[in-house]
């Protein structure tokens, strides 16, 4: 038998974008479905889950989602440095928790969450507009009919490439990671780790989430490398590289893999009857590849838009045209500054990195993290790249200024 349902908005992929966007849709007062594919909400995990404190306040997650952080180490093959804060401002997600949260806000305000729902159809009306999905479900064929559907299908972008809209990201990041017990560790210290040993293009990293667990992972810029993640994973534990050493015996618990795009913000995002958010959007920031607290907040927005595009009874490209608005004011110039930060680390070689860490060294800690966020101009920091007394200094900061 054929199940069949009618939504005025149908969210697909129960991410954090995903779950956001039915929320904030459900919220206002618009009939919801979020549609996932697994048998629970972040039955597999994808991501290191490092974000920013200030946004997990924002989005009201609860304090006991997250492992805080105080002190940025960064390594290169010889040169290392610390920046420490007074407070903690970053944080190491519980992922699951997290993202079990999201969607259980958005299952609060009125949502139906659907799990071990696949979908790999769309359907189209006369106009070639997108009115609907389809695909399977728990008891066999399902279909679902609505005004607006949101892609938050992350990096496959299901929905976006079967109406033909989007082809295969062409330059992303290659992710592997365990999440494993260890012997020793700060757990208020992340570790990021750069040059070939760790990995030709990107970095390795260890995130402690407290009561001695870290993620141990490598990331590989794509098609920059070659490079298997998990391959070279493994190497670097059995070599100790680094920090690695000082973590003692190390017990993996999980492992987890994924892609994330970094191709920019080269698509639309906004169609007849569709948005794409979070990664189907491309929304991450490059220098660290982040993309959490973009699909939480862009996530908000599509299904606040969707709900008053559906409420004026309009919902062309037009009609959700505020929700392309609202995200590109918000980041598209800091995404390209970051972008321009990223083509130069990912060509460094180790004596490269180790002046680079000299760079990183000169800089307070408002300014490094503002910029590892990619919010350059808050802070001071564009100053550095006129005023700063030495050159290389000035030309990483250039970078930035200049869009
Ligand atoms: C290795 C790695 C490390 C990362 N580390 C960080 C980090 O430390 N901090 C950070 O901010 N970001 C990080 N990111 C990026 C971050 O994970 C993403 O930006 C974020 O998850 C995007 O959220 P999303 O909801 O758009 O997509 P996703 O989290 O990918 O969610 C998509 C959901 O859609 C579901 N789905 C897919 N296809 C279908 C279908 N056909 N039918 C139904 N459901 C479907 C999936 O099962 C999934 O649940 C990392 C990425 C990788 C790969």
């Amino acid at each position: 038998m054929v199940e069949e349902y009618h939504y005025d908005l149908v969210v697909v992929g129960g991410g954090p974008a995903g779950s956001s966007a039915a929320f904030a849709a459900a919220k206002n007062g618009i009939k919801v479905a979020l549609l996932e594919k697994e048998n629970s909400i972040a039955e597999t995990v994808r991501t290191s889950g490092v974000t920013w404190i200030e946004n997990i306040k924002e989005f009201g997650i609860p304090d006991n989602c997250y492992n805080p952080i105080k002190n940025f180490s960064f390594v290169s093959p010889n040169n290392e440095v610390t920046i420490s804060d007074s407070i903690a401002t970053a944080a190491v997600l519980d992922v699951r928790k997290t993202y079990r949260w999201l969607a259980e806000e958005a299952e609060k305000v009125g949502a139906d969450v659907f799990v071990k729902t696949n979908i790999n159809e769309v359907i189209k009306n006369k106009e070639n507009d997108i009115v609907g999905v389809s695909g399977v479900g728990p008891n066999g064929k399902i279909i679902f009919h609505s005004k607006v559907i949101i892609d938050a299908t992350g990096f496959s972008s299901i929905i976006s490439k079967a109406m033909g809209f989007v082809t295969q990201w062409e330059r992303f990041g290659a992710g592997a990671e365990y999440e494993a017990k260890v012997e020793n560790v700060d757990p208020e210290t992340w570790w990021l780790m750069v040059g070939q040993e760790y990995t030709p293009a990107g970095y390795a990293w260890i995130f402690p989430l407290g009561n001695n667990m870290v993620r141990i992972g490598v990331g590989v810029g794509k098609p920059e490398s070659n490079v298997d993640p998990t391959q070279r994973l493994k190497e670097i534990i059995e070599k100790k590289l680094g920090p690695i050493k000082k973590l003692g015996k190390i017990t993996p618990i999980e492992f987890h893999y994924g892609l994330i795009p970094n191709d920019g913000l080269s698509r639309k995002t906004v169609f007849n009857n569709l948005i794409l958010v979070g990664d189907s959007a491309g929304q991450a920031n490059p220098l660290v590849l982040e993309g959490i607290r973009y699909a939480i907040k862009f996530g908000r927005v599509a299904g606040k838009v969707t709900a008053d595009a559906i409420k004026n009874k309009k919902t062309d490209k037009d009609a959700l045209h505020p929700y392309e608005e609202n995200w590109r004011k918000a980041i598209e110039s800091k995404i390209n500054s970051a972008g321009k930060v990223q083509d130069r680390w990912i060509g460094l070689s180790d004596k490269e990195w180790d002046r680079e860490l000299d760079i990183i060294k000169e800089l307070k800690t408002e300014e490094f993290l503002d910029f590892i966020k990619a919010e350059f101009g808050l802070s001071n920091m564009l100053k550095l790249a006129v005023s700063h007394p030495k050159l290389a200094v000035r030309q990483l900061f250039n970078l930035v200024r200049g869009r």
